[in-house]
């Protein structure tokens, strides 16, 4: 196990007007045991990064390091690095104790040790069962899990694994993701995960890094990243139905497209005073929906009269898609219980604690939403209690708001704090936060 440093690592394929500026001076510091999600969009440049810390392509400038060594220089198989890939990249003519062994065979001269890690790993997966078996002769997820077997056995000081569950089903996916926290927890090897699903990357990572066109837009654990983006790029890329974003000019202590207007509290105009031209972001969950209007228009402030186009039920929650008057549209989520139905006039309320503000020019965020110490504590203390009540009689998933500690980090015998280095949002420092714009 040891840290690994990505130092202004900078890759350019090609030369000329063909160059292709694939990563673009990325710092990123990844602790020992720490797993980190490397998350973007198709083309950002995950895999070329991945690759370059494997040493399957070289880096064009800065440097990488593994514990305090520099390993630029150093081929694949002298980096104590094991990679997993999407393809699973298994031999077909190997059965899986071949599989298991071969990586080490060919990299160590512990022959004596070889067979009893083999078995060790194999039934930490619980695929020892099927270490005679060729690779055609098991599913995908069996042969993901031997995959990541093989990655096991050279107990390396980091793992780095590119989009290994994309293969799979959605159910088998999801078991997957479970069952690879919970390994990287008890092996607590450093870990950089490769994906372009913002799902994996919320509920996996201890941190996510989010990168954009190469360039690295903010490292960050998944609340934070989530509640405090440090640019509208990350704000509209987590988060599903994405971030609602309204172009505005700043009036004095007033937002407005023409006709909509938002008025600011003197500190959120303090804050946003130096744009003149911003986008102004709220969170589907965060827009209160009154079917009735009653509620809400005798509330007042941040009230404005809407017309529900569609309403899409999931289940526990309604997506509802819905036009301001003589304003925006946007998007809202719902409670499934909630009484709501396309054509009716309704009520909603935008928060002003809940609101970003992105300068328009920059993309950076020049005000994000506030968080209450209070109310995240007395939630929190609710949904623990709750958690530990049921979980020692049940192991069954539960599903919590996203204000209070993973459920998947606490154990029915610890105390109230947490294994995993997840931070309530009101204990995010944002220091590492910001890095560049867009
Ligand atoms: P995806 O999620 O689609 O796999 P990614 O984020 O992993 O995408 P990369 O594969 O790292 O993206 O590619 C980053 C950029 O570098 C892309 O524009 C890609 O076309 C380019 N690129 C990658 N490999 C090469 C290469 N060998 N030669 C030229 N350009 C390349």
């Amino acid at each position: 196990m040891a840290r690994l440093e990505l130092d202004s690592v900078t890759k350019r394929f090609g030369e000329g007007d063909n160059a292709v500026l694939a990563v673009n001076g990325v710092d990123i510091n990844i602790r020992d045991g720490e797993f980190l999600v490397l998350v973007g969009p198709s083309g950002c440049g995950k895999s070329t990064t991945l690759r370059m810390i494997a040493g399957l392509e070289s880096a064009t400038a800065g440097e990488i390091r593994l514990g305090d060594e520099r390993i630029n220089e150093q081929r694949p198989a002298e980096r104590n690095i094991a990679m997993v890939f999407q393809s699973y990249a298994l031999y077909p003519h190997m059965t899986v104790r071949g599989n298991m062994r071969f990586g080490l065979e060919e990299s160590t001269d512990l022959a004596d040790e070889i067979a009893e890690r083999v078995t060790e790993t194999a039934e930490l997966l619980d695929i020892d069962e099927l270490l005679d078996r060729k690779p055609e002769a098991l599913s995908g997820g069996q042969q993901q899990r031997v995959a990541l077997g093989r990655a096991i056995v050279r107990e390396p000081e980091a793992f780095l694994m590119d989009e290994p569950l994309s293969n799979l089903d959605a159910k088998l996916r999801s078991q997957m993701r479970t069952e690879l926290q919970q390994l990287q927890d008890d092996l607590d090897t450093t870990t950089v995960y490769v994906t372009h699903d913002q799902t994996e990357a919320m509920t996996m990572g201890d941190r996510i890094a989010i990168l954009n066109d190469g360039i690295l837009q903010q490292v960050a654990t998944p609340l934070e990243a989530y509640h405090r983006p440090a640019n509208q790029f990350v704000a509209g890329f987590i988060g599903e139905p994405p971030m609602n974003f309204v172009n505005c000019a700043v009036e004095g202590d007033t937002l407005t497209d023409g006709l909509f207007r938002y008025r600011l509290a003197d500190e959120t105009a303090t804050a946003v005073a130096s744009s003149t031209m911003v986008t102004l972001g709220i969170r589907p969950e965060d827009i209160v929906v009154d079917a009735s209007g009653d509620a809400l228009s005798a509330a007042g402030d941040h009230v404005f009269p809407a017309t529900i186009n569609v309403v899409e039920p999931v289940g526990n929650e309604s997506v509802v898609y819905l036009s301001v008057t003589d304003g925006p549209d946007l998007v809202a989520t719902v409670s499934g219980f909630g009484r709501v139905e396309s054509g009716i006039d309704v009520a909603i309320r935008l928060p002003e604690n809940a609101i970003h503000v992105f300068d328009a020019e920059s993309g950076d965020a020049v005000h994000n939403r506030s968080l209450d110490e209070s109310e995240l504590v007395e939630t929190r203390v609710w949904a623990l209690t709750r958690v530990l009540e049921r979980s020692e009689t049940a192991d069954i998933p539960l599903s919590i708001s996203g204000w209070q500690e993973p459920v998947s980090t606490i154990s029915p015998h610890d105390s109230l704090s947490p294994c995993r280095s997840h931070a309530r949002p009101a204990d995010l420092p944002i220091t590492e936060a910001a890095t560049t714009s867009k």
